[in-house]
């Protein structure tokens, strides 16, 4: 019987990384196994017990230097851990499925303190959520459409950003086009990473590339992220999307970008993630 659960949990693995392929069993899988199932637990708990916060990352117009837009990112305020990165939970609660759960509640809070912020006279600007790949499916329009009802946001601020592997087949396609139709904006996010050309973005309803921050990371050194980076700004504009550049740490590639048109930067040059409460000090600024 052990080695028919070793069998399975190598079975487990192979599925994990994408199906189709060959994996062998070893110590360390019965270990990551156990770990993800107690991550998976804590998760549960974390959702009741509203343990999820959101920071909010700005993204700067080029031309104003204003405040335009604003990233909702979502952080684990573990009772012993302190603040846990996405980074370390989101992939399992994407495998357990409870990603929906915790991307509605960050969609919740996020849009009730933009509310919030506006009542109290703070300036406008608009809110982007990150979607994950169990999200865009059928029925799930109406549901953000619900949640946004309840929380009184203004569906056109409200920016949903997607990567290409989502939009893969047709299905959620049909779903994106949906949300569009029904007034949400739709972002791409971490261009250039996927599969998808800039062709096909053309078949999509979105409105904004942002171009990820390994091609921005190596500016001005790497003569060839930059070339791609200056290509995806120059094709995304005569497809007439706003480009986001992402991940700006320093001075050098900012004034690149924006000679090369960016229209929106977001980075720790500017600033990083916030809580609510920083966040609402910078806008008062
Ligand atoms: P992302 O959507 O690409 O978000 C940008 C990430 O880059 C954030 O990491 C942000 O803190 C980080 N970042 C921003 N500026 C800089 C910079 O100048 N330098 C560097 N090195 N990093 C920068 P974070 O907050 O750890 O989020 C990681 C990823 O987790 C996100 O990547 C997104 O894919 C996912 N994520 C975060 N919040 C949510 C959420 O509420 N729902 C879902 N489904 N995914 C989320
Ligand atoms: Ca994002
Ligand atoms: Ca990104």
């Amino acid at each position: 019987s052990i080695l028919l659960r070793n069998a399975d949990t190598a079975m487990y693995e192979a599925k994990r990384l994408g199906g189709s392929q060959l994996c062998f069993y070893k110590q360390t899988l019965t270990q990551e196994v156990v770990d993800r199932v107690a991550l998976t637990q804590e998760l549960e708990h974390a959702l009741v017990a509203k343990q999820f916060v959101v920071y909010y990352q700005p993204q700067y117009c080029c031309k104003s230097g204003l405040i335009k837009g604003m990233e909702a990112l979502v952080r684990w305020q573990h009772p012993v851990k302190g603040l846990v990165s996405p980074a370390e939970f989101i992939p399992v609660a994407e495998d357990s499925g409870l990603i929906t759960e915790i991307d509605e509640q960050v969609f919740n809070i996020a849009c009730s303190q933009c509310v919030e912020w506006w009542r109290i006279g703070l300036p406008q600007f608009i809110l982007a959520v990150n979607l994950s790949v169990a999200e865009l499916k059928d029925g799930y329009a109406e549901k953000l459409l619900s949640n946004l009802l309840e929380t009184q946001f203004p569906i056109e601020q409200l920016e949903l950003e997607i990567t290409e592997s989502m939009v893969m087949d047709s299905s959620s396609r049909e779903e994106l086009k949906k949300l569009h139709e029904l007034g949400f904006k739709i972002s791409m996010d971490d261009f250039g990473t996927g599969h998808s050309s800039l062709a096909q973005l053309k078949h999509l309803p979105i409105t904004k590339l942002k171009i990820d921050r390994s091609f921005v990371k190596d500016i001005p050194d790497d003569a060839n992220d930059m070339v791609v980076a200056q290509t995806i700004i120059a094709m995304g504009h005569s497809l007439s999307l706003k480009i986001v550049a992402e991940g700006v740490e320093t001075d050098a590639q900012k004034d690149f970008l924006i000679a090369k048109g960016s229209d929106f930067l977001q980075g720790y040059l500017l600033s990083k993630p916030l809580s609510a409460e920083l966040m609402a000090d910078l806008l008062k600024e």
